[in-house]
């Protein structure tokens, strides 16, 4: 699929855009044939929604978190960082991961649509794709967090992120205080999805308790 922000295989409240449109007659089309079954569409549907949602994600910042070379390799091409661990297809052509830190928080949103990392993520919450979020995380992303639960200090810096077809962004969160005992599969349950959004940040286990 071509153009600068396609918005195939997301849900939308307006009416059909030319790629939706188009997706849904090809679609139809090879039921039609008997080229694809719906129970195959179904089939993928669930599998962004429930099996990959955004476990992959956490895996990626979990070893991230515990190796430092692979922070790098990450960092610097996220796409192929992402692709080691095997996680790549749609949606994900092109993930550029942006790191937190205590003096930079990242905070991604599509303002166009509802892009975003499917790979890593899955599907987007439905906030992320409702028309305040969209335009308040531009205009004022701390006034945003802060309805999220998150008080940044007026030291940090925030940089907001707008993701498109081409590019879609993931945040490395800052691991948390208190985990410099935890295993990688340990740091993994505690990463969540908002988290590598940018709207949270990753507690420890003592925090979240
Ligand atoms: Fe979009």
């Amino acid at each position: 699929m071509s153009g600068n922000h396609d918005h195939s295989g997301e849900h939308h409240p307006e009416p059909l855009s030319y790629a939706e449109a188009r997706t849904k007659a090809i679609e139809s089309l090879l039921i039609e044939k008997g080229l694809l079954s719906t129970d195959a569409i179904d089939a993928r549907v669930q599998a962004y929604e429930q099996d990959i949602g955004p476990l992959n994600g956490a895996r990626v910042v979990a070893r991230a978190w515990t190796d430092d070379e692979y922070r790098k390799r990450l960092l610097k091409d996220g796409t192929s960082a992402i692709g080691e661990m095997g996680f790549f297809g749609a949606q994900g052509a092109e993930i550029v991961v942006l790191e937190n830190t205590p003096d930079v928080h990242n905070v991604v949103v599509c303002t166009l649509c509802s892009c975003y990392p499917w790979p890593v993520l899955g599907l987007p919450p439905r906030w992320y794709k409702s028309d305040a979020y969209r335009a308040r995380a531009v205009i004022e992303p701390r006034a945003v967090l802060k309805e999220f639960g998150l008080n940044l200090d007026e030291s940090v810096e925030v940089r907001v992120w707008d993701s498109n077809s081409d590019i879609r962004y993931m945040v490395l969160p800052e691991r948390p205080d208190g985990t410099d005992d935890l295993c990688e599969d340990d740091l993994v349950k505690l990463v969540t999805r908002d988290s590598m959004i940018g709207v949270a940040k990753v507690k420890s286990t003592a925090a979240a308790m």
